[in-house]
């Protein structure tokens, strides 16, 4: 049976990037910008204060101190968001707030706290080297300057960062569209009765969100039947976007539809069954070049795979180059059975202790309990070869979450 490094390989290799759109930077968020961003203005554009106080002459109160009080005639007074029109002359100061632009003929600003006023006069109690408590033109950002690359995940900063060099649209990744298809005669969406034998269809929403956390835009194609004309009808609607995720139907009981069906679709199979526990019975190919996976049906199988194979290639297909969760070396808090053969991901919750992390696995480990995925931010990996690992030994995390602190 082919392993998981195998498999997600086989899949990075069939996908490419969907392509590059233009957005308002507020809809861009967690997407991969697509071409370098260089600016045509200085940040901030004009010298300001960084202090609210007087603008100053520094040579006027350069022997300033406590002791020896500086007195300035107060010519005018500038906030953030205007310009004074008046020129500095010496033995004269300007009151000036955080922001506001630095007049002409000042040099240097004082803080209010090491004055006084005095009428239209200030009186000054400490001196100031030329250039202090100034923020000169271009000190974050000057003209030509490289400021993002091509390939930046945008966050929040960069957001702020495009806004203030007036850049109200980008060029980025597309988002890719992931149609999710559940398969069983057993399933009914939320609102609907559960008649006797039904269960709710919880990967159809596990899967959205699994979706969207990938940078993906997920369209839901409801639930088919066990039935291969349903089935089929339906996949043929998914072809209209860029991959599908379909659950359950694709192992070895008597109504698995999905893969005879995928296959009278033209499907170019890649793999099915990998050596891994959640998960084993999922395929992979290509459906007139588009990417199809066919996800095993019970919940927990669903999301591994999908973490381990599908998020990769949604993220490849948005653009991004970092397509690996981040992994830690924690120390386990209990035992955990394995037999040797398939690679095990345990569900577990991972925190940090004294500068290290532990980990506890969350209890019993059936692929259908989904509420164990709930109370779990990482996924211990025991190795193909492993029989189970001791309480106190290092295992190595799969962070789904980072764990956090209160
Ligand atoms: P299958 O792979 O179709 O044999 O399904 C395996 C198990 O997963 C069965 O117990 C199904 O009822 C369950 N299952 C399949 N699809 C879903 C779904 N969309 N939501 C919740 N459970 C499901
Ligand atoms: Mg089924």
């Amino acid at each position: 049976m082919m392993n998981v490094e195998d498999a997600r390989a086989i899949v990075l290799d069939c996908i490419e990037p969907v392509g590059v759109e233009k957005i308002p930077i507020r809809s861009s968020l967690g997407m991969v910008l697509a071409e370098d961003i260089r600016s045509d203005v200085n940040i901030s554009p004009f010298d300001n204060s960084a202090m609210d106080g007087y603008a100053v002459k520094a040579a006027d109160i350069q022997d300033a101190s406590p002791d020896n009080q500086v007195i300035l005639r107060v010519i005018d007074d500038v906030r953030a968001g205007y310009v004074t029109g008046k020129t500095l002359q010496p033995g004269e100061a300007i009151r000036i707030m955080t922001g506001a632009p630095v007049p002409e003929g000042a040099d240097s600003v004082v803080m209010k706290e090491y004055t006084e006023t005095q009428d239209d006069r200030i009186v000054i109690k400490k001196a100031v080297k030329p250039g202090e408590n100034i923020r000169r033109s271009g000190e974050d950002v000057k003209i030509g300057d490289l400021v993002l690359k091509r390939g930046y995940v945008i966050g929040s900063a960069a957001m702020g960062l495009l806004a203030s060099l007036g850049r109200y649209e980008v060029n980025v990744g597309r988002k890719p569209r992931v149609a999710i298809l559940a398969t069983g005669d057993e399933l009914v969406d939320v609102g609907e009765d559960l008649a006797p034998g039904k269960i709710r269809s919880s990967n159809s929403y596990t899967l959205f969100a699994q979706v969207l956390e990938s940078g993906g835009i997920p369209i839901d194609l409801g639930i088919s039947k066990d039935d291969p004309l349903d089935v089929k009808t339906k996949i043929q609607t998914g072809l209209d976007y860029d991959m599908i995720l379909t659950s359950g139907g694709v192992s070895v009981g008597d109504y698995d539809f999905v893969k005879e069906v995928m296959t009278e679709l033209g499907l170019e199979l890649k793999f099915w069954k990998v050596a891994m526990k959640p998960g084993k019975p999922v395929a992979f190919g290509l459906i007139q070049g588009k990417p199809v996976f066919g996800l095993p049906g019970n919940p927990v199988s669903s999301m591994v795979t999908f973490e381990l194979l599908a998020r990769p290639a949604i993220l490849k297909m948005g653009g991004h180059k970092k397509l690996r969760r981040p992994e830690v070396v924690a120390v386990l808090e209990n035992d955990v059975k394995k037999r040797p053969g398939r690679r095990h991901y345990v569900r577990a919750r991972v925190s940090r202790e004294n500068g290290s992390y532990i980990v506890t696995t969350t209890g019993p480990q059936s692929s259908g309990i989904l509420r164990s995925m709930t109370l779990a931010n990482g996924l211990v990996i025991i190795p193909e070869e492993s029989d189970g690992k001791k309480a106190g030994e290092e295992v190595t995390v799969h962070l789904l979450d980072r764990p956090e602190s209160e």
